[in-house]
């Protein structure tokens, strides 16, 4: 068989950044009002500022209007939320995004259910998720990470997935649940897979699509993959690299990449597969958001 292909996230979240830039440009254009998003940081967890900075960069890049709140560690929770009710009244913020983890003080869930399911843009409201469940996905905002999945799996097999077998290893609010329930509404036959699940090689067999969201290093073995599956990797690894140094480090998937690249058709690798379609969609929600805001009527879906 020959090798994978590798599908290359960063191209394809460039072209979505393109696009969402060029759309963008058109609402300032026809309304004279900039996609606004709001990103709340409190604390200094160090990748959190990393992503924090990258949305805020991301979003003026596509020509929205962004804002960043960095409240220290210590902020009250009830600071936290009086800040989230500023921002749901605020007109000219159309996303929020309250970066996770919160610092243990504070209650995570009371936080993202008080932010208004149309600003929701990190798609993790209850309402926004039981529209999802119901199959309401047009009227949903969807978690911008099983989204940016979604627009690989379909540039990479095509728009039709109506049929085909797909295993999610993973069952978590933000990834694994909502790829999940996405892939159904695309009618592939969908297993989802977890810590329990007895067998997980025979399971992940005889998958044609394979998502992997678990969070522990090269997992899933080359030889549990079913020749010519679409192999969708999400987690994102951090691991020892002796070999680049005394203490060096390299990012790894979920799946065993090289291994994989026999049996699979087409594979994510790490990085550059699914991490950066992430913020990709977060300006894909924002833009949602902004547009349903304002009354307007909804652009070709991007997936
Ligand atoms: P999570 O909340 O920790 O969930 C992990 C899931 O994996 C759980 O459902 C867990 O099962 C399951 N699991 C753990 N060990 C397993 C095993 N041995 N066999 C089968 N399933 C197992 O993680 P997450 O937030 O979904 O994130 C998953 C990975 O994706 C992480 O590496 C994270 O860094 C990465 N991630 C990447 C992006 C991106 O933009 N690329 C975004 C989000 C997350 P149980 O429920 O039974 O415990």
């Amino acid at each position: 068989m020959s090798p994978a292909r590798i599908i290359d996230g960063k191209a394809v979240a460039e072209s979505v950044r393109e696009e969402i830039t060029r759309r963008a440009a058109n609402l300032v254009e026809a309304k004279g009002i900039r996609p606004g998003l709001a990103v709340v940081l409190v604390g200094e967890d160090p990748a959190s500022q990393v992503y924090v900075r990258n949305k805020d960069k991301t979003a003026e890049a596509c020509g929205f209007h962004s804002v960043k709140h960095t409240l220290a560690a210590d902020t009250p929770e009830a600071d936290v939320l009086a800040l989230v009710e500023t921002l749901n009244e605020d007109p000219a913020i159309h996303g929020i995004l309250v970066q996770l983890p919160l610092p243990g003080h504070i209650d995570e869930s009371k936080v993202l259910r008080l932010i208004r399911p149309e600003k929701d843009v990190d798609g993790f409201h209850p309402i926004n998720v039981g529209l999802l469940t119901t199959g309401e996905r047009e009227h949903a905002l969807v978690p911008c990470t099983p989204a940016g999945c979604l627009v690989l799996l379909k540039r990479t097999l095509g728009g039709n997935l109506s049929g085909l077998s797909a295993v999610v290893i993973g069952r978590s609010n933000i990834v694994g649940k909502p790829m999940a329930n996405l892939l159904l509404q695309e009618s592939c036959t969908v297993t989802i897979a977890h810590s329990r699940t007895k067998d997980l090689p025979a399971v992940v067999k005889g998958a044609d699509i394979v998502v992997a969201a678990v969070g522990r290093p090269e997992m899933v073995r080359g030889d549990w993959i079913k020749a010519g599956a679409a192999v969708i990797d999400v987690g994102i690894n951090r691991i020892p690299a002796p070999e680049r140094g005394e203490g060096k480090t390299r990012l790894v998937g979920d799946v065993a990449f090289e291994e994989a690249l026999p049996h699979a058709g087409a594979i994510t690798p790490v990085p550059g597969g699914v991490g950066p379609m992430t913020i990709a969609m977060l300006m894909a929600n924002t833009l949602t958001a902004a547009r349903r805001q304002l009354g307007l009527p909804e652009e070709e879906p991007l997936f």
